[in-house]
């Protein structure tokens, strides 16, 4: 940690925030320049709080040098993460996984339509909500557990994995037989008690990003999740809520590389709820891909204008055959295939 005093500090000052940095355990290294003391903090704890200096008279900037977070750094695993899946589909090697299916699961007719054209454009997973996190306590709510079983059927029968959100800690036990990877949505990335839950389960998680939240917070999520003992974490960009309104939220490309260096983890993409417009999603899926996603998960429903969530996002089936044909051609431009 670095300490920047005012160039009008005095004396007093600058050995007051010394001692203050010697009594908390740091040990300290001063620079005294021509016109500016400097002070260097070494052996911060993860949860010591910058603001306690920040706040000191003479102080001008306070500068933490290591992450916050420890087992979600980089250099914790410098080699990187690759959650293994089951069906030979691992997240975060060589291969792109995709991930499609509808917003929720609506009914076996739907869900087994739509499952069969993903499985056949080359999905790698079936997504599908049974417990919908809406805005609205009037909108369509999920189907619940009855969804969780259709899903797994839709699942064995296309062998296509199953994704699915888990919304609060009572319904991971009845939601573990049913599903392959445990979906955090985006409202619950700080439902810090979910999240601890989530860390005693040998089940993978994705962790969506949340609407406001930025990425070192988004580390922090995944820190409680690790710390619990449950290293198969799949990080994920589903935009962020910015001043631009023509598009539901703000898909940040730029979040992808960054994960990748401050983190091991595997980092996925969502395009759908990225820009919430069916036309702007293979665009924004196809960005992803070459700024080196491991991972999309795209919406996908055959007859979207009758969708219960997010028909506009959702791509008809034949868009999402082009789509794939599409990161086909892309992914080897970056070292990668798709899965
Ligand atoms: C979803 O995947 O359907 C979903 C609700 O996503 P998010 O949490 O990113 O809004
Ligand atoms: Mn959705």
């Amino acid at each position: 940690m670095i300490v920047a005093m005012q160039e009008s500090a005095t004396e007093e000052q600058i050995q007051g925030v010394i001692e203050h940095l010697i009594q908390m355990g740091f040990s300290v290294h001063r620079s005294t320049g021509a016109r500016q003391t400097v002070v260097a903090a070494v052996g911060a704890r993860a949860e010591f709080d910058i603001r306690i200096l920040e706040v000191l008279p003479g102080v001008e900037q306070v500068h933490r040098i290591s992450a916050p977070y420890k087992l979600a750094g980089r250099s914790f695993r410098p080699h990187g993460t690759v959650v293994q899946l089951g069906n030979g589909v691992n997240i975060g090697g060589d291969e792109v996984v995709v991930m499609a299916g509808p917003c929720s699961v609506e009914s076996r007719e739907q869900l087994f339509t739509v499952a069969e054209q993903v499985a056949k454009a080359g999905a790698r997973a079936l997504r599908g909500g049974a417990f919908k996190p809406r805005s609205s306590p009037y909108s369509f709510q999920g189907l619940g557990v009855e969804a969780l079983q259709l899903l797994r059927e839709a699942g064995d029968r296309f062998r296509l994995l199953v994704v699915s959100e888990v919304m609060e800690i009572s319904q991971i036990e009845p939601m573990l037989p049913f599903v392959d990877i445990l979906q955090v949505g985006a409202r619950n990335m700080q439902n810090f008690n979910l999240l601890r839950e989530l860390g005693k389960v040998k089940k993978p998680v994705l962790l969506k990003r949340g609407i406001a939240a930025t990425l070192e917070e988004l580390l922090l999520s995944a820190e409680y999740i690790l710390a619990g003992g449950n290293y198969q974490v799949i990080l994920c960009e589903r935009g962020i809520r910015t001043f631009e309104t023509y598009t539901r939220n703000t898909m940040d490309i730029s979040a992808i590389p960054i994960v990748h260096k401050l983190s091991h983890l595997p980092m996925a993409a969502d395009p759908s709820h990225g820009t919430g417009r069916r036309d702007k999603v293979a665009p924004m899926a196809r960005a992803s891909v070459a700024a080196g996603a491991d991972a999309l998960l795209i919406e996908v429903h055959h007859d979207p204008d009758k969708a219960l969530s997010d028909g506009a996002q959702s791509l008809y089936p034949q868009q999402f055959f082009e789509l794939m044909d599409q990161l086909r051609i892309i992914a080897p431009a970056v070292g990668r295939k798709i899965a």
